[in-house]
């Protein structure tokens, strides 16, 4: 990784413990807060700041607080027991006070404060019987050494077995071997901002005068953020460069197939829906290859989209296939789009890790002869023996767990063709910039008319016999449920069990043949039967784990109850509750709960209570749980920012966006005097995904 870096980084990416105050020993627990070099160094803060200004006396401050006053040292008061305290009576300018020590050793205290003698002292004053006492200070100085002490001292995160001071010592080194480097970031928003250079950044990050310039909104935090955030854009944005460069082909489509299927939709598309389409289409008459993305909420019509654009392709002589993340999906898509297919006349295919022998060979044959203009499938599409005769569009279902290094390596198979990446998890702006950044975006921001808002309800699980009787009645009425069992932390036998156990109870209650069951482990064969007997409406009631979560789409189906909802997430929650209210029939959602809810769990279920907008969902998710946790940070190839705070400063993720994408616009190959200030930014940041992309481009 350290090939290429350039030589002015060097002091930064040196060993930990060539600082000042540090051995291998400090240096090896360093690690543990992600301090490898001096540069991680740099990077960690501190959180907070001592005030440590000379007052005149330590009353009228409010208690406790960490105070310096100068005193005249009075009557020492030894311990009278081991172990007991050793009090000092102390005077400042207005009032009297003790100075306390434990456990202290022979003559320590007496020389450290003479009787008589004035010194100035500094530490956290507290009220201990009526009278206001400072246990063991932090500093005690001569008058004359006054200035010794820092006005305001950083407090650093720590580790175990390093101190503050150490911390400090070593970050003050870090900083003076810190070189002077090249501006990188737009001199006009440089302007605006009234941002400081990197170094002095930098150093005044490290020396916060005061609580104002902990903000993440002072000049100095925003400009440390947005180096960040910069990186991470101009690697998103480098990797874009690079596949758009790449030649693609040209699919025109005569919409000779489109307007047949137009025609035959027993609805209307959405302005949403016609955006998103007229977006692909523009983008597979160009060369460039596509990199796109579609997000919309469950439900918002992603499907019609998706199959505009492979009938795009098919009228221009060309193949496309749509990958589902399970075999169900898959299946439903197969379901949904054989009807338009015909309407096309298009041969639509579905190829799945469960196609074997003859069959197989006869589908890849008449793939490879391209015969079949449409293939569906799961992962199985992408088998090396999977060969088209001129593929030219990739659909990617539902994928929000599909991370940009995922994404990249798919380029890097050598995946020569226009892709389109779908996701139903509405994310918030600045974590779509994140991990999204390198990709165009569409939205369906609307959904299809005539929806009925489904009906959310809190219910104790004390309810269930009345919940299971509602049940019984509305199955009777021809309605269908699904039922979701509860999450069982890392077990996914006890799952099994539980769902078993619910299973069993409804359908003692409701009626053998009533109540179908799906589950992770079970056979394929079994889940699709009882998928479809579900779908066809000959099971009224199907009990589920959350294999259900993505996409599946049985309009009838307008009963959702989730047991133990208090477990889930608020993203899947939202998802689950998205299998309901997609016919016309008023949809109702259950979220049983085991009472007492604890803070979170009521908010995640009063917040899905009060909106079904997915966006507004993914902010409070994001607020609840952080940026890593929303979209999984081991997948996301989200980089840990140390700085930036995607929750608080998105417009700033936004901005650095533009001008990373602009950069690389004027200066592709960072050749000018601020794209090689960008070079040393992407080293500095250890961004080596993009400096692969340099190596080789
Ligand atoms: P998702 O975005 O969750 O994949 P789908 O594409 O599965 O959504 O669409 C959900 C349902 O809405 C389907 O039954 C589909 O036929 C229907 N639908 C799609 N677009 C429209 C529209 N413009 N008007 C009415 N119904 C629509
Ligand atoms: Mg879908």
């Amino acid at each position: 990784m350290s090939s290429g870096r350039p030589e002015i980084l060097f002091p930064l990416f040196a060993a930990v413990s060539g600082l000042k105050g540090i051995g291998p020993k400090t240096a090896a627990l360093l690690t543990h807060i992600d301090v490898e070099a001096p540069r991680d160094l740099l990077y960690t803060l501190p959180h907070s700041v001592i005030d440590r200004r000379l007052r005149d006396t330590v009353q009228g401050a409010d208690l406790p607080a960490t105070l310096t006053v100068e005193v005249e040292i009075g009557q020492h008061r030894p311990a009278r027991n081991k172990g007991g305290a050793y009090r000092v009576m102390v005077e400042d300018a207005q009032t009297a006070f003790q100075i306390v020590f434990f456990h202290a050793r022979g003559d320590y205290v007496s020389k450290l404060l003479p009787f008589g003698a004035r010194r100035i002292v500094s530490g956290r004053v507290e009220f201990f019987d009526g009278m206001a006492q400072m246990v063991h200070p932090d500093h005690v100085v001569l008058p004359d050494e006054a200035n010794t002490l820092p006005e305001f001292e950083p407090v650093y995160p720590l580790t175990a077995g390093v101190s503050q001071k150490t911390m400090a010592k070593a970050a003050s080194d870090a900083l003076d071997r810190a070189p002077d480097l090249a501006e990188w970031a737009d001199p006009a928003l440089v302007k605006r901002e009234e941002w400081p250079g990197w170094r002095d950044a930098m150093t005044q990050a490290h020396a916060p005068q005061g609580t104002a310039d902990l903000s993440l909104d002072s000049p100095v935090k925003r400009r440390l953020a947005y180096d960040e955030l910069l990186a991470h854009q101009l690697t998103l944005a480098l990797a874009r460069a690079q596949s758009r460069a790449k030649p693609g082909v040209s699919s025109v489509g005569d919409g000779r197939l489109r307007r047949k299927v137009f025609a035959a939709l027993p609805y209307k598309p959405t302005d949403a829906q016609m955006r998103s389409i007229q977006d692909i289409t523009d983008d597979l008459e160009k060369t460039q290859r596509m990199n796109r993305l579609l997000q919309g909420d469950v439900g918002s019509g992603k499907t019609l989209v998706a199959f505009m654009a492979l009938l795009t392709v098919a009228e221009a002589g060309g193949q496309g296939v749509m990958m589902a993340p399970t075999e169900i999906l898959a299946r439903q898509h197969l379901e949904s789009l054989q009807p338009l297919a015909e309407d096309a006349g298009v041969v639509l295919e579905l190829l799945t890790g469960r196609d074997k022998g003859a069959e197989r060979k006869a589908k890849l044959a008449a793939l490879a002869r391209g015969d079949i203009q449409i293939l569906v499938g799961t992962h199985a599409v992408f088998q090396k023996d999977v060969a088209f005769d001129d593929l030219r569009l990739a659909i990617i279902d539902e994928q929000h767990r599909f991370g940009v290094r995922q994404r990249l390596e798919l380029g890097r198979k050598g995946l020569a063709v226009d892709v389109l990446v779908m996701t139903a998890t509405p994310i918030p702006r600045s974590l779509a910039l994140a991990q999204y950044g390198d990709m165009d975006v569409s939205v369906l921001d609307e959904k299809p008319p005539g929806r009925t808002p489904v009906k959310t309800a809190l219910l104790s699980n004390e309810m269930m016999d009345s919940v299971i009787d509602r049940l019984r009645h509305a199955v009777a009425e021809g309605r269908q449920a699904y039922w979701v069992c509860p999450l069982v932390e890392e077990s996914e036998v006890l799952d099994l069990t539980a769902a078993e156990d619910r299973f069993k109870r409804l359908r003692a209650v409701l009626g053998e043949g009533v109540v179908g069951l799906v589950h992770g482990q079970m056979p394929p064969a079994e889940k699709d039967a009882a998928m479809a007997r579900f779908v066809a409406g000959e099971t009224g009631v199907l009990v589920a784990t959350t294999v259900i979560e993505v996409g599946v789409n049985v309009p009838n189906a307008s009963i959702m109850v989730i047991e133990r909802a208090e477990t889930f997430g608020l993203a899947q929650l939202h998802q689950l509750r998205g299998r309901v209210g997609r016919g016309s029939a008023e949809s109702t959602c259950l979220l049983l709960y085991q009472p007492p809810l604890n803070e979170s769990g009521l908010k995640r279920l009063t917040t899905l209570r009060e909106t079904e907008d997915g966006f507004r969902i993914s902010e409070v998710d994001l607020e609840m749980r952080g940026a890593g946790d929303v979209l999984g940070t081991a997948q996301s190839g989200l980089p840990r920012f140390r700085i930036a705070d995607l929750e608080r400063q998105a417009s700033l993720m936004a901005i650095a966006q533009d001008d990373a994408r602009k950069l690389l616009q004027d200066d592709p190959h960072l050749k000018s005097a601020r794209g090689k200030a960008a070079r040393v930014l992407l080293y500095l940041m250890r961004q080596d995904q993009a400096i692969q992309l340099i190596s080789v481009g």
